[in-house]
């Protein structure tokens, strides 16, 4: 029995990954829970469902209402951000899913590395943030990180069995975004109604949002480089608009291995939770005499500036892809509220990214520290964009 830890258990990924411990009940348990707080009828019922051993809610109202939902006895109820970092460290588990969004995953997700957990990575946003720590922490502690991310479950299926060091390069497929088509004229006029409509996945909305102006590909390809140990350059971005492709794996010799499979994150996420072995699952086949053709593009670096900006950041190094990804999650969350345009979300990343100084990441602390610096003052541009008030 693999018992399980959800960070971020009510999100896209974190549910995905209960609907399939429940269908493995014999092989999977859930060790513990852990979300924003803010939907407690939701985590009232995952508790009644799957009996954890402790939640940890960010929000500490939230932790007290469910406290009155679930009489005794009850699972361990933690609250606030050491909450959620008490509940990775000190939670006994087999293999923690890191499924939180953003820069909030960063912490939780470091404490169960050092306290030798297995990770299922899906939160990419800390290792944007953390890579060189976070990859050395893992290294220094003997814990795998194993991708949840589809293209990177991809690649790292493609890499079995081969020699790192025959690697010329990754593609990473991207489906393009709802706007792939869209003439760059009418980008001004892109509302998030626009945005939210993704075209192959539903997932949650921030990367939804990513993945619209193809942030997402930028952040992937950070993720890439950590994960797999690879140059910047040796991690490319090729358009697939069909999802079929996950990513692919060039070796030296000309060889492409590929890795195909439905649009359904049950199959990586199940991966990781099984790795090195397979499970049959119920996700609908792939019929490739029924996909229709798969076609392959450059991504458009005009229309979407922010893969250029992400690799620049990571070119950059040190604190760059902090910056990136702080100045990320404040437009983003600006842009989902009514109070940034989507052009100015890479407008505003590019500002942010303008004086950042050289020199290597040293610590998480210096990391958080950034982080926090570069949240309040893209916050600042946004109010000022925005006249100071939301709408
Ligand atoms: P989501 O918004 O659906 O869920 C996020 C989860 O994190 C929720 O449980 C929420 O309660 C919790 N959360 C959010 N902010 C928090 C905070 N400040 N403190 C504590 N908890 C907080 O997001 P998602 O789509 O499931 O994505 C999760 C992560 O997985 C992201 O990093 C995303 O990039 C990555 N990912 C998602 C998919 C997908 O298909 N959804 C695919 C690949 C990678
Ligand atoms: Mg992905």
């Amino acid at each position: 029995m693999k018992h399980v830890t959800i960070l971020g258990a009510t999100g896209s990924i974190g549910l995905r990954t209960l609907e399939l411990v429940s269908s493995f009940p014999d092989e999977f348990a859930v060790a513990g829970l852990a979300a924003r707080g803010s939907n407690v009828d939701v985590l009232a019922e995952l508790c009644r469902k799957h009996a954890p051993r402790a939640v940890a809610l960010l929000d500490r109202d939230a932790r007290d209402r469910l406290a009155r939902l679930l009489p005794a006895p009850r699972p361990e109820l933690l609250a606030g951000a050491d909450g959620l970092v008490a509940l990775a460290r000190e939670v006994d588990a087999d293999v923690v899913v890191s499924a939180l969004v953003g820069g909030a995953g960063l912490l939780p997700t470091m404490a169960a590395i050092e306290a030798g957990r297995t990770m299922a990575l899906a939160n990419k946003e800390t290792l944007v943030m953390a890579g060189s720590l976070m990859t050395a922490a893992a290294r220094r502690c003997g814990v795998p990180l194993l991708p949840v991310d589809s293209e990177h479950s991809a690649v790292f299926q493609c890499l079995v069995g081969h020699n790192r060091g025959d690697v010329h390069r990754v593609l990473l497929t991207a489906s393009g975004g709802p706007f792939r088509e869209w003439p760059a004229e009418i980008f001004d006029g892109i509302t998030v109604e626009d945005a939210l409509k993704h075209p192959t996945w539903k997932m949650g909305a921030k990367i939804t949002i990513d993945s619209a102006t193809l942030m997402n590909k930028g952040l992937e390809i950070i993720e890439a480089r950590w994960l797999f140990d690879l140059a910047p350059d040796q991690v490319q971005v090729i358009v697939h608009p069909q999802s079929i492709v996950h990513s692919m794996v060039e070796y030296v010799d000309g060889s492409v291995i590929a890795q195909l499979g439905v649009a359904d994150m049950g199959i990586p996420i199940l991966y990781a939770l099984t790795y090195p072995e397979r499970r049959p699952t119920p996700a609908v086949r792939l019929d490739l005499t029924r996909t229709g053709p798969l076609s392959f593009f450059a991504p458009d670096p005009v229309k979407f500036p922010c893969l250029r900006l992400a690799r620049a950041a990571l070119e950059h190094g040190g604190v760059a892809p902090v910056v990136l990804n702080a100045a990320n999650e404040v437009t983003v969350a600006a842009f989902l509220d009514h109070r940034l345009r989507f052009v100015d979300i890479a407008e505003l990343i590019e500002r942010a990214l303008d004086d950042v100084p050289p020199g290597p990441l040293a610590s998480i602390d210096q990391c958080v520290a950034v982080d926090a610096d570069t949240r309040r003052r893209v916050q600042g541009w946004v109010d000022a964009r925005a006249g100071g008030s939301a709408k």
